[in-house]
């Protein structure tokens, strides 16, 4: 079927809206993609539909290919399970929730792990049904707090997710590396630059975990890479490369000093330079921050982090290493609860003393030395060397990364980037089926608990990662694969038997499978030519002057290059180029 630009439902928009930020918004708001309704909901205009749709069949081939079956659930979900999983309260304000007509309580489904595991507990009784994978592609909601850059951060959009049951740990294991692989040929497909990052898992639970980000600048990601390695981490899960451990015999005991005025790492580095007879650095003292956490269901507890006076505590990476307890600084009753807690003089002695826990940055290695606090009002302690002096309860990953660090593999410098999460793959394990307690009979009689992956895969953000990967100044530029249309022909001739021909090629080339999008308006060729740049379909055919000398252009949208082709052979010639 030819589409005809004179029918087609679009209107092109010379000026960019004017609340869009980023680019991949403004263009496909002012090609007519797409048009906003409300924060954080878009209406799909028939280009923008035909994008989406492309992105669901790859993606939906994909799955199937690796054993996945299409279901659906409805987006209207009864409180009850997510009250069995305790998620009805720990999502908080990030889910909508309403009433029916009866005051019984429902939600908008944010995602879907309990209504998966609840339909196979329903449904399968027996080792012999798996494995198991089953996948939607479905609207969701959540109320985000900033939606964002329109289609990127909904908060209605559709998502695919996939869950996988087994029997034991291998299965699942294998479900989980085919969906790596099924990914990576999706985004492939897609055009989609990419790279795939370790990432600590967070309200779901659970071990193996990894995202594919879109490399993009406005990504709200930060990642950090080895160029030479191509490690890849999301800052979360990036593990500290341990320094050598220096022999504690024969250095010199610690020395308590007085310090006056000196409660930030700034001051007193400035002390110890003047003070002690050798170049003392932020990094040779150690800065302990003390918190209190508490465990879903617990008392409020102190904890303690140890870090190198150089480095600030990163608070999303405490929040990944403290899950699923959280966190809070302390306020100034419990300063005065604890006086033992001597603010900007705080030591590993008096912590340990009065039996907070106390965890230090990997680095703080046995037989390192730090200048710290000595628990009194300006003093602090010089020499005080870990594993001689004091033992901290562990070690936590909670320091700020930063470029140059070293990669966990040794290969080299960290570097940082920003992406755009597309997908996620996530080993659940049995969290959800404890919570059900979804066992099935196995071979010997005795009931095996399931355990489940669950895999998502952004839909309708992927429209726009690859608008906002695939532009230039003057429009969209789509990969063929998810593309509108093929072949946009544009009749630049105002002469019958030109505008006759150029029916006939659109005709032609729909014939050998092209999908056309013919623009047959009574506006100038100029007009034609901005919009067939805005709209990006990749290849551009215009009848135009040329027509008269028995040639018509195929443009490329992506390089810019110009070709003639002759009339007599145009359509299958243009085919061919289409397809090369
Ligand atoms: P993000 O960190 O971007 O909020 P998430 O960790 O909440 O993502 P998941 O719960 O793993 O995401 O959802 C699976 C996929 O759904 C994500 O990888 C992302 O591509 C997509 N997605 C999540 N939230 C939104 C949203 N508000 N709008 C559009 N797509 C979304
Ligand atoms: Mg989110």
């Amino acid at each position: 079927m030819i589409t005809r630009m004179s029918e087609l439902f679009l209107r092109t928009l010379r000026d960019d809206p004017a609340d869009a930020e980023v680019p991949s918004h403004k263009l496909l708001i002012r090609a007519g993609y797409v048009r906003p309704i409300g924060p954080g909901l878009y209406s799909w205009l028939p280009l923008g539909l035909r994008v989406l749709r492309k992105i669901e069949k790859i993606v939906r081939d994909e799955m199937n290919s690796i054993g996945g079956q299409e279901i659906l659930f409805p987006a209207l979900l009864p409180k009850a399970p997510y009250e069995v999983t305790n998620r009805w309260t720990e999502y908080g304000d990030g889910v909508f929730r309403l009433q029916d007509r009866r005051r019984n309580d429902y939600l908008l489904g944010p995602t879907h792990e309990e209504l998966f595991t609840l339909t196979v507990k329903g449904e399968y009784s027996s080792y012999k049904d798996f494995p198991v994978l089953l996948y939607q592609i479905q609207t969701k909601y959540r109320d985000e707090a900033r939606p964002r850059a329109g289609i990127l951060r909904g908060r209605e959009f559709i998502m695919k997710d996939s869950y996988s049951f087994d029997v034991d740990d291998e299965g699942l294991r294998a479900q989980y590396d085919a969906h790596r692989d099924a990914y990576q040929r999706i985004f492939a497909n897609l055009g989609v630059r990419y790279v795939i990052v370790s990432a600590v898992s967070g309200a779901m639970g659970g071990s193996a975990s990894e995202e594919f980000l879109a490399e993009s600048d406005i990504g709200e990601d930060t990642f950090v890479r080895c160029v030479q390695s191509g490690y890849a981490a999301n800052v979360e899960a990036v593990i500290t490369a341990v320094p050598p451990s220096p022999p504690i015999e024969g250095q010199p005991e610690a020395k308590v000093y007085d310090t006056p005025g000196t409660p930030t790492i700034a001051t007193l580095v400035e002390w110890a330079n003047s003070a002690l007879d050798r170049e003392v650095v932020a990094a040779d003292t150690l800065k302990n921050v003390v918190l209190k956490v508490r465990v879903p269901g617990g008392e409020w507890e102190l904890l303690a982090v140890g870090v190198p006076g150089d480095r600030e505590v990163d608070e999303k990476r405490l929040a990944a290493a403290l899950d699923p307890a959280e966190h809070a600084l302390l306020d100034d009753a419990d300063f005065a609860k604890h006086p033992f807690l001597t603010k900007g003089y705080i030591g590993p002695k008096a912590l340990l003393a009065n039996g907070v826990r106390f965890l230090v940055d990997p680095r703080v290695v046995d037989g390192t030395s730090w200048i710290t606090g000595a628990d009194e009002p300006g003093k602090h302690v010089v020499g005080l060397v870990a594993g001689r002096d004091f033992v901290a309860d562990g070690t936590i990953e909670a320091a700020e990364v930063r470029d140059g660090d070293p990669s966990p593999d040794g290969a080299g410098p960290l570097v940082s980037a920003r992406g755009i999460e597309v997908g996620h793959i996530f080993q659940l394990g049995r969290k959800y089926t404890d919570a059900f307690a979804a066992d099935v009979l196995g071979e010997d009689g005795k009931p095996i608990r399931l355990t489940m992956g669950s895999y998502g895969i952004g839909v309708s953000r992927l429209v726009a990662v690859i608008a906002e990967q695939h532009h230039d100044e003057l429009g969209l530029r789509w990969p063929s694969s998810v593309s509108p249309f093929d072949a946009h022909v544009v009749m630049a001739n105002k002469d019958d038997a030109a505008r006759a021909g150029a029916a006939e090629l659109a005709s032609q080339l729909d014939r050998l499978g092209v999908e056309v999008l013919l623009d047959d308006r009574k506006a100038s060729p100029g007009v034609k030519f901005k919009d067939a740049e805005l709209l990006g379909v990749p290849w551009i055919v215009v009848v135009g002057r040329g027509w008269a000398d028995g040639v018509v252009e195929l443009r490329n949208r992506f390089t810019g290059e110009t070709q003639e082709i002759a009339v007599g052979n145009a359509a299958s010639d243009i085919s061919a180029a289409l397809a090369g």
